[in-house]
C-alpha cells in the first residue's frame, strides 16, 4: 500500500494511473476504522483497478469543538487494517493539504431542505463543512466510484446532491454500503470505541427501538410510535435528539401511512456526551 501525503502528488499520480486505463474508486473517512469502514473497502477493491482510502479528522464538520478534540485517532492500528483489507493507496493529508486557504470558506453550498431538517438542525453547519471536504477530496482524488455507508443516510443523500451541485454527477458513481452492525445490532461507529462498559451495554437500544417502529408499522400513527420510542430511549437513559419516520427518497417526515412507500426510520441520541446515529430503512 502507498502512502501519500501531499495533494498533488496522489493527483498527479492517480491522473498518470487513469491515462493508462486503471479505474479508481475512493473510501474517505475520519479513521479509527472498524469493519464498517473495511466492507466499503473492500466492495471498492473489487469493482475497480486502485483502491483508495483517506484518513482525515476533518475540523469543518464539527459543530461542536469538544466533540473533534475526543474524536479518537488510531492510525499505526488502521494503516494495518486498510494494508489487510487490500487498499492500494492510502491518502492521509494534514489540514494544510486539504485546506491551503485556510477554512474560512466564503462558498456555500444550496442544500436546500436536506440541510434543515435532522442532522442539519442538529448540528448546524456540518453539512457545509462535510461538502467543503468532499468537493476538495473529489477534486484531488478525481475518482471514478465513491463508496459510502448507509450508517449515515442523510449524508449520502448530501453527497449525492454535492456532486450534482459540482457538476460531477455525470462523472463520479455513488455506490451506498450497508450498515455493518456488532452482534448485537449496534452500529459501528468510530465513536463507539468512546462507550464506557455500561453506555456499551445501553447504546444497542437505539437499533431495538427502529426496530420496534418498524414491526409496528400501520399498527399506529407514526406520531404516536416516534413518542414511544423517544420515551422508551429517555428511560434507558439517553438524552435524545430525534427519532423520525421519513420517505426512504425524499427525508420527508411521513404524518400518515401509506401503502408501499418505502421508508428510513432514523435517530440521533446521546449517551452522556456521546453522539450515536441509526438509521433502518423499511425494505431491508
Ligand atoms: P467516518 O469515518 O465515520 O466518516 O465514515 C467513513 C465512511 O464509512 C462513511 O461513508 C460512513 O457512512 C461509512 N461507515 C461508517 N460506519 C459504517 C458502518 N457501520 N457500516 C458501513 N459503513 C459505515
Amino acid at each position: 500500500m502507498l502512502l501519500i501525503k501531499k495533494a498533488s502528488v496522489l493527483n498527479n499520480y492517480l491522473e498518470e494511473e487513469v491515462k493508462k486505463g486503471k479505474t479508481t474508486g475512493f473510501v474517505p473517512t475520519m479513521g479509527a476504522l472498524h469493519e464498517g469502514h473495511l466492507a466499503l473497502i473492500k466492495t471498492s477493491k473489487s469493482e475497480n483497478d486502485i483502491c483508495i482510502c483517506s484518513i482525515f479528522v476533518n475540523p469543518t464538520q464539527f459543530n461542536d469543538p469538544a466533540d473533534f478534540k475526543k474524536y479518537p485517532v488510531t492510525i499505526e492500528q488502521d494503516i494495518k487494517m486498510l494494508e489487510e483489507a487490500g487498499c492500494d493507496l492510502f491518502f492521509l493529508p494534514q489540514v494544510s493539504e486539504i485546506y491551503p486557504a485556510g477554512t474560512d470558506f466564503s462558498r456555500h453550498y444550496e442544500l436546500g431542505y436536506l440541510e434543515t431538517i435532522l442532522e442539519g438542525k442538529y448540528r448546524p453547519g456540518h453539512f457545509q463543512g462535510v461538502c467543503m471536504v468532499v468537493h476538495r477530496l473529489l477534486d484531488i482524488v478525481a475518482p471514478q466510484q465513491l463508496y459510502l455507508g448507509q450508517k449515515d443516510y442523510q449524508q449520502c443523500m448530501v453527497i449525492e446532491k454535492l456532486i450534482t451541485l459540482i457538476h460531477q454527477a455525470e462523472k463520479i458513481k455513488i455506490n451506498i454500503c450497508p450498515t455493518l452492525r456488532e452482534p448485537d445490532g449496534l452500529a459501528m461507529s468510530s465513536r463507539n470505541r468512546r462507550l464506557n462498559e455500561a453506555q456499551r451495554e445501553k447504546a444497542p437500544a437505539i437499533f431495538q427501538a427502529l426496530q420496534q417502529i418498524k414491526n409496528k408499522v400501520g399498527s399506529k400513527p407514526p406520531e404516536v410510535l416516534k413518542e414511544e420510542a423517544v420515551t422508551e430511549l429517555i428511560h434507558k437513559g439517553f438524552s435524545v435528539d430525534y427519532i423520525e419516520i421519513a420517505d426512504a427518497s425524499t427525508l420527508s417526515p411521513v404524518s400518515e401511512w401509506q401503502t408501499n412507500q418505502q421508508l428510513v426510520l432514523l435517530a440521533a441520541a446521546f449517551l452522556d456526551d456521546i453522539r450515536l446515529i441509526d438509521n433502518i430503512t423499511t425494505g431491508s
